[in-house]
């Protein structure tokens, strides 16, 4: 018997989704290429509405052609439920691992954004530096892939390492990945799409205030506290803004 020919049997649908949720899901990987969070590579994923242990994610294609036919099924050890010949992520354990880990989980975000990258190789510590992004207050965890499998190509390909990584990220909302990029989760598409977006803000702002020189003056325990525990984020503002960008003709 050929080994590499996969004798399971696909795991069933969590049956239908609003469509609006996929549009939204696609939407978002256009809105975080147009804002230079994913550029050819990176994806995000939803939670299936109506079952907890499923979860959607594009065919392997990058963030800014993606349409709705190319949106996937999973379960969460990150097998496709119809993959039609369809190729996937390698990194698709990222989010599977995350959803296992966190149940109020409901979006991820994997990216290379390219100003974080830096804060994961060296000993500055990615810190909020404005009000938009207090969500980063508390410390941002940094996955060191060579503790959990020493000489790797950085890449989570399997559901070892992305356990790793959901065990690093713990309770937080963003976790960087040394030399490689970042995860940013949300209860919904829209906040982690806007916390993958002022993860990168905050990394450039940052840079610009250590450039400057002198002590600086990050968010305050008692600021971020009370920013993110504030009832009315917005966040649907900037999403219609960014909405617009991607939908003009
Ligand atoms: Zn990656």
């Amino acid at each position: 018997m050929n080994q590499h020919v996969s004798s399971s049997v696909p795991p069933v649908s969590g049956g239908p989704v609003d469509p609006k949720a996929i549009e939204d899901l696609v939407l978002a990987s256009h809105i975080l290429a147009d804002q230079n969070v994913l550029d050819g590579f990176g994806h995000c994923s939803i939670r299936h509405p109506n079952a907890k242990d499923r979860f959607f994610l594009s065919a392997s294609l990058s963030p800014a052609v993606i349409a709705v036919d190319d949106i996937m099924e999973y379960d969460l050890d990150s097998n496709p439920v119809d993959q039609r010949g369809r190729k996937m992520f390698l990194e698709r354990f990222i989010h599977g691992e995350i959803y296992k880990a966190r149940p109020d989980v409901n979006a991820v975000v994997h990216s290379h954004s390219p100003t974080v990258i830096p804060f994961s190789v060296t000993t500055h510590e990615l810190k909020p530096i404005c009000h938009m992004s207090a969500f980063l207050g508390g410390g941002v965890p940094n996955f060191e892939i060579h503790d959990a499998a020493q000489v790797t190509d950085l890449l989570i390909r399997d559901n070892y390492l992305g356990r790793a990584l959901a065990h690093s990220l713990g309770h937080r909302d963003v976790c960087l990945m040394r030399g490689h990029g970042n995860v940013c989760v949300g209860p919904d598409i829209m906040t982690a799409v806007y916390r993958a977006i002022y993860t990168e803000v905050n990394a450039r702002l940052q840079m610009q205030a250590m450039a400057l020189g002198g002590p600086i003056r990050y968010l305050a325990q008692g600021e971020y506290e009370l920013i993110q525990n504030r009832s009315d984020k917005n966040f649907d503002r900037p999403w219609r803004m960014w909405k617009e960008r991607v939908t003009k003709a």
